[in-house]
């Protein structure tokens, strides 16, 4: 499982820290959509938005904290369902 890094305020050390969580392996869910024919695509959506509202947790003291990218989010999911709209209109 890939881990998702990024830095925040914590609450509770009341300074920059690097939070973590767990991330998404995109690799494995690509070769899952190809195996699939694109069937795939939905469940890695749902695990990606499931992800993205899930806290990172500070590396020192484990304050959570959710810090929900919206627009990266966005971006991805419109890659994803024109991959998926192209696959089925495809001849
Ligand atoms: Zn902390």
């Amino acid at each position: 499982m890939a881990t998702a890094r990024t830095n925040f305020f914590c609450a509770s050390c009341q300074t920059m820290r690097l939070g973590e969580k767990e991330g998404i392996n995109h690799v494995l869910h690509l070769l899952l959509s190809i195996v699939t024919c694109g069937v795939w695509l939905i469940v890695w959506l749902l695990l990606a938005l499931a992800n993205s509202m899930s806290p990172f947790r500070c590396t020192q003291c484990g304050q959570a904290k959710t810090i929900f990218s919206g627009g990266k989010l966005a971006i991805f999911a419109i890659i994803l369902l024109l991959i998926y709209a192209a696959w089925h209109t495809a001849p």
